[in-house]
């Protein structure tokens, strides 16, 4: 007979709840979702970039230690030339046979990347006869940084020059010179010079395409080598740069990222370090824009399908709340229509017994009093019969209105059936029920209805009872009512019967 709960607090019924679970769990899912893309975008930046470091260094260590060698190599020559001339005090290293031997020998040693010469000391350049069968035109170095410091220095020691054309091959060299420790007639110095082209041959094999470069810069900031080759870039000073303003004066060696480079005006990111052994540094860079050109496009697909999953979830969240938006309303429609009599607009016998049951239960677990009365309209059947059918459906229609008008907010008043009804009146004592009773009766009383055959008056009779310790179920207060009821009729109707036990 009774009707559970969920009827009553159906969560489908207010339709706020689940919107708020939707909600929350579309904002929770679509936070997850940019959080794990936000993360995955930044992690996956910084591993690639720690992965470039990591080349661009070793790629930086392998062309210094090339770079290292070849420079190594001139010095050792050079050595062991000043020695020749040390121990051949009389001989000319100009046209000595000897010596012509032992420079061709180290030609051939350094697939004759490497030129050698003999200069004076004022400058003047001799070439070696056994180079060629019309010797080219002297050559002037006295004015030059690197010759005026060999000049100066350490007979032990070279000097390195800025990139110049050599002007028996007429192709780019880089020069050397290193003072005799003993000139010998008008030799005062040796002078070597290292093909530009074999040093990019070796850079260009390493260096990172398409925008890449290999730079050797000399210690001051002159630009010996950049791989790939540019003439106009060959001893121009990259002293006011980012990297010998910001990077170099901090460390000798390491990894940075250049705003705008001194050569090619890119954003890069560099490895470069300053040979062990000589006033020379090599920097091996990378394009910031190839290094994450594969993450841009991968990120850009991540965020388009990231977008299409937040407008699908969004679109299906919507379209769920709207679901259940209906399904509250038609909820809410069928609950009314289950519980509601139609013809009164009040509870149905079904309904009202339901909450007549629950209130029972209730006042019996907090020992609060419950009251009950029955009505039933007097000589009822007269009035159909006499003004029609009609006329007694507005009756009772009118009889439920003037009822409910006389009770409070938690009473609940149903039609039991026909033209009987109930009302519970919950935490409520049999004397206070008999004065709502007693108030309903006379309300009921003034109702006047109009109809072409005359007015119509009606009264009601009324039991009232009220719950007991002692009532084992619900049916046994009912039983009570009735008979109060039944009392009140017997008595001659129109009047309120009190049944306290
Ligand atoms: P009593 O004072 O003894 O209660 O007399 P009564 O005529 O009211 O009692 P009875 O039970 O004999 O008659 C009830 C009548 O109520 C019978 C039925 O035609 C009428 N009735 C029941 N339901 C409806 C309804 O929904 N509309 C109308 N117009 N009449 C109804
Ligand atoms: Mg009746
Ligand atoms: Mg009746």
């Amino acid at each position: 007979m009774s009707i559970p709960d969920s009827i009553n607090s159906n969560f489908l019924a207010s339709g706020k709840q689940p919107k708020g679970v939707i909600v929350l769990t579309v904002v929770l899912f679509l936070s997850f979702l940019w959080a794990f893309v936000a993360y995955w975008a930044v992690s996956s930046r910084a591993e690639i970039l720690q992965g470039t470091e990591q080349v661009l260094r070793r790629m930086d260590h392998a062309v210094g230690e090339q770079t290292r060698r070849q420079f190594a190599m001139i010095g050792v020559f050079l050595g062991v030339a000043d020695q020749w001339i040390t121990d051949n005090p009389g001989a000319d290293p100009r046209s000595d046979r000897r010596f012509l031997r032992l420079v061709e020998n180290f030609r051939e040693r350094t697939d004759r990347a490497i030129d050698i010469q003999l200069a004076s000391e004022a400058g003047q350049v001799f070439p070696l006869l056994a180079k060629a069968a019309a010797p080219p035109p002297a050559l002037a170095i006295g004015d030059t940084d690197y010759f005026r410091f060999a000049m100066g220095g350490d007979s032990g020691r070279f000097f390195i020059g800025a990139p110049q054309v050599s002007s028996a091959s007429g192709t780019w060299g880089i020069p050397v010179a290193q003072r005799l420790t003993h000139p010998q007639k008008g030799v005062a110095a040796v002078v070597a010079s290292v093909e530009l082209s074999a040093l990019l041959a070796l850079y260009e094999e390493e260096r990172i395409r398409p925008n890449g470069a290999i730079v050797l810069v000399r210690r001051d900031g002159t630009l010996l080598a950049r791989a790939p080759h540019d003439e106009r870039l060959i001893g121009k000073s990259l002293v006011g740069g980012q990297l010998y303003r910001e990077f170099l004066p901090r460390a000798e060696r390491g990894f940075a990222k250049l705003d705008r480079t001194a050569t090619d005006a890119m954003e890069k990111y560099v490895a470069y370090s300053v040979l062990s052994d000589f006033p020379l540094v090599t920097v091996v860079s990378t394009a910031a824009g190839d290094v994450f050109e594969a993450w841009r496009r991968q990120m850009l697909v991540i965020a388009l399908l990231g977008v299409g999953v937040s407008i699908f979830a969004l679109l299906a969240a919507w379209r769920l709340t709207r679901v259940l938006h209906e399904l509250s309303v038609r909820t809410a429609e069928l609950q009314h229509l289950a519980t509601t009599d139609l013809m009164t607009g009040i509870n149905n016998r079904h309904h009202f017994l339901s909450l007549l049951y629950h209130e029972f239960a209730r006042g019996r677990r907090y020992k609060a009093p419950l009251s009950l009365m029955v009505l039933d309209l007097d000589f009822f059947k007269q009035i159909n019969d006499g003004y029609g059918h009609a006329a007694g459906d507005a009756a009772l229609k009118m009889f439920a209105s003037a009822a409910t008008d006389c009770l409070r907010g938690m009473d609940v008043i149903g039609r039991l059936g026909g033209e009987e009804f109930g009302i519970l009146l919950p935490s409520t004592a049999v004397d206070q029920a008999e004065a709502v009773a007693e108030r309903i009766r006379v309300a009921v009383a003034k109702i006047a209805i109009d109809t072409d055959l005359g007015t119509v008056r009606f009264t009601t009779s009324i039991g009232v009872a009220q719950s007991q310790e002692e009532d084992e179920s619900v049916d046994v207060l009912l039983a009570r009512a009735d008979a109060a009821l039944y009392a009140a009729k017997a008595a001659g109707r129109n009047r309120v019967v009190v049944r306290a036990s």
